[in-house]
């Protein structure tokens, strides 16, 4: 092996440049060349590639986004798009691949891997969303975000003493809400992952009220409903001054937390140690503070677990 590709692809996450400049400067240091690929699986069936060295990475690490761009490109599911891919990389001479983003891009990744071009994923999403991994890179710029945000929604709650719904992202998952509920004080945190009954959220807004709270927060993950369908089912339970807030795509964006960039810087480092070794079709994580990784097979079939250690801490924290 003597030349490794790079691209991003999905939604971007806090922490992918801090990956691209890990994977660069890690290659780099072993004698490889590194080919950096815009636009995820677009442009590398474009043939958008081009040479990274060393300086192209530097004061990349403290950005947000991904200077490689990221884009959805469904044609990749299809063998005609893969093999449109592998026209380029024979064409850049490109032996081996990191591939940055999540399950879906994971997929494009094991079909390279199937047709000889070994690559190895690293987990960049905020959603937390991925299996065999305590943390993907982004989580925690995304939750740090929402945190700044509910601390400023808990002003203006308090002053006029109102109830708040605050949405936050994280797909089919509930650890952005988790996290953020916890860290922010929310009054209730409702997730996919457990059981809610708007009436006894509506019965413990009352209880609030009565104990005199001066605001009430509820953190909604957008895997169960949007805010406002939420906000219109309390609000059917008396006057609760309900108000519902969308925090939206601030939650992508942003430099990335120190836990995310050493995370990043991690992660690259060892994608090109596994390239290296000769492993492809396998995605990086981190479990109990180590670095692991697993057959991109057996991630499909895995499900994601969010602690839901949380959501019980702060039923008792919140009373
Ligand atoms: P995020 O979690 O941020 O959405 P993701 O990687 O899951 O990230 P997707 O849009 O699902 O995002 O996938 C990204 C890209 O990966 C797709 O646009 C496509 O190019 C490629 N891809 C997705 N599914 C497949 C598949 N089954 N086979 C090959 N390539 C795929």
């Amino acid at each position: 092996m003597k030349r490794i590709g790079i691209l991003t692809s999905g939604g971007d996450a806090p922490g992918m440049n801090a990956a691209i400049r890990a994977v660069t400067r890690r290659a780099l240091d072993k004698g490889l060349e590194v080919y950096g690929i815009n636009y995820g699986y677009a442009g590398l069936v474009a043939g958008d590639i081009f040479p990274l060295t060393a300086s192209d990475v530097s004061d990349r690490i403290q950005r947000g986004g991904t200077f490689l761009y990221s884009a959805r490109y469904p044609e990749f599911a299809k063998e005609e798009g893969q093999l449109k891919g592998i026209e380029q990389l024979k064409k850049f001479g490109i032996d081996a691949l990191v591939v940055i983003g999540g399950d879906g891009s994971y997929h494009g990744a094991l079909r390279l891997t199937e047709h000889g071009y070994n690559a190895v994923g690293l987990p960049g999403t905020i959603d937390n969303d991925i299996p065999y991994t305590d943390f993907t890179i982004g989580f925690d710029t995304a939750v740090s975000t929402v945190i700044e945000s509910i601390d400023k929604i808990r002003d203006t709650a308090t002053s006029h003493e109102r109830t708040f719904v605050i949405e936050v992202m994280g797909r089919g998952a509930g650890d952005i809400a988790l996290w953020a509920g916890v860290a922010g004080g929310a009054e209730e945190i409702v997730v996919p992952e457990r059981d809610f009954d708007i009436a006894e959220v509506a019965d413990r807004i009352k209880q609030g009220r009565e104990k005199g709270k001066k605001h009430m927060l509820v953190v909604l993950a957008e895997g169960v409903m949007h805010a406002q369908e939420f906000t219109d089912k309390l609000n059917e339970f008396g006057d609760f001054q309900v108000r519902s807030t969308v925090l939206g795509h601030v939650q992508r964006g942003g430099s990335p937390t120190v836990r995310d960039r050493v995370l990043a810087s991690k992660m690259g480092a060892y994608a090109v140690d596994l390239l290296e070794e000769g492993k492809g079709g396998v995605a990086i994580g981190t479990e109990d503070n180590k670095l692991t990784y697993h057959s991109m097979l057996d991630l499909f079939d895995g499900k994601h677990k969010p602690d839901l250690e949380l959501y019980d801490l702060n039923k008792s924290l919140s009373r």
